[in-house]
């Protein structure tokens, strides 16, 4: 507000309120990074990951990871991606709200190099209804506030996952219906969530599988490091959320996991078949069942400013009647135009 009190439904407030609580209950803070995928128009057709994509990509490639270094967000990967035309970029972990920050920056720096090179990059989590979608994957760690130590990491727990890693994937999962509207907020964003899209198949937690909506992603084989590089990867979220709403949401969902002590979730093994994992709960099928869902879920609405929450219903209800008519490949498309 104008006097410098936060304002109750200003989203960073939300995230950073979400920080501020997990500390003060578990002594512990959240690190994140955002992980983007993206696509450039009007590049040459290459192979899937392929040094040729890199090439046709530069000097745009270059100069972003020049220009991520500059502003200090610490790159780690430029890819090109398997879908066409796509491209990932990750940048290094950070505290929650500051890896928050740089996902609504890191999207304008790309666009406005990519218009400066005379592309369109879109972050649309889908081009068309059969492509390739674009994910934003959101790792998240634990550590000792004050002695920074991790503690996702138990070497003698199945998986490697710490007891209270598995209490705060819990949290995520139970929630994960509610937590969905907020993490994949468009009209087209749950056409993009389907099993056999490397997105998220289902709610379940899994070693590495790429379907798993909390994905333990590979580490150094042992030691220190391996503490270090441990995280869950929460793998439905898409570049139309807003990046402090998702942030604050999977830290909230957590901590109540922890502060409730929710049971062990299962971990599926990499290889965990189709049939194996045929029980598993699916995400809503589209945006009004998400939508649908948080408003039922009255753990999430509590975390929620009462004037903040109608205020994204409505927004999002506005924006399905407006692209009720469209087919999917024009929804696709509508969405591809903003994002
Ligand atoms: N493009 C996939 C998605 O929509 C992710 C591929 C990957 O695992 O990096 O989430
Ligand atoms: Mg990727």
């Amino acid at each position: 507000m104008l006097d410098g009190t936060p304002w109750s439904s200003c989203p960073r407030v939300f995230a950073r309120s979400a920080v501020e609580a997990f500390t003060a209950e578990t002594g512990l803070e959240v690190a994140a990074s955002f992980e983007h995928e993206f696509m450039l128009d009007d590049l040459p057709t290459s192979a899937p990951f392929s040094w040729q994509r890199f090439r046709d990509a530069e000097p745009f490639g270059s100069e972003l990871v020049e220009l991520l270094q500059l502003n200090g967000f610490g790159p780690e990967t430029w890819l090109p991606e398997y879908g066409e035309d796509q491209f990932e970029i990750t940048i290094e972990p950070t505290t929650a709200v500051l890896a928050a920050d740089r996902a609504v920056l890191l999207k304008e720096l790309v666009r406005d190099l990519a218009r400066r090179h005379g592309h369109r990059a879109t972050f649309a989590p889908l081009l068309d209804p059969d492509g390739s979608g674009n994910g934003v994957h959101i790792h998240l760690s634990l550590r000792d506030a004050t002695t920074g130590e991790p503690v996702l990491h138990d070497p003698s727990q199945p998986s490697g996952l710490s007891e209270l890693g598995r209490k705060f994937a819990a949290g995520v999962l139970t929630h994960a219906r509610a937590i969905s509207a907020l993490t994949a907020p468009s009209a087209s964003s749950f056409l993009r969530l389907l099993p056999h899209r490397w997105s998220t198949g289902g709610i379940f937690l899994a070693e590495r599988n790429r379907e798993a909506l909390l994905r333990i992603c590979p580490t150094a084989p042992d030691g220190d490091t391996a503490a270090r590089q441990y995280n869950l990867e929460f793998r439905a979220g898409d570049a139309t959320a807003n990046p402090w709403l998702a942030i604050g949401a999977l830290i909230r969902a957590g901590l109540h996991g922890i502060t409730e002590d929710y049971p062990a979730p299962t971990i599926w093994p990499e290889d965990a078949s189709e049939e194996d994992l045929e029980g598993v709960e699916p995400l809503p099928r589209d945006l009004p069942e998400a939508l649908e869902a948080l408003e039922k879920d009255d753990v999430v609405t509590r975390w929620l400013d009462r004037d903040m929450l109608a205020t994204f219903l409505a927004i999002k209800r506005a924006e399905l009647d407006q692209t009720r008519d469209l087919d999917l490949a024009a929804l696709c498309r509508r969405i591809a135009d903003v994002h």
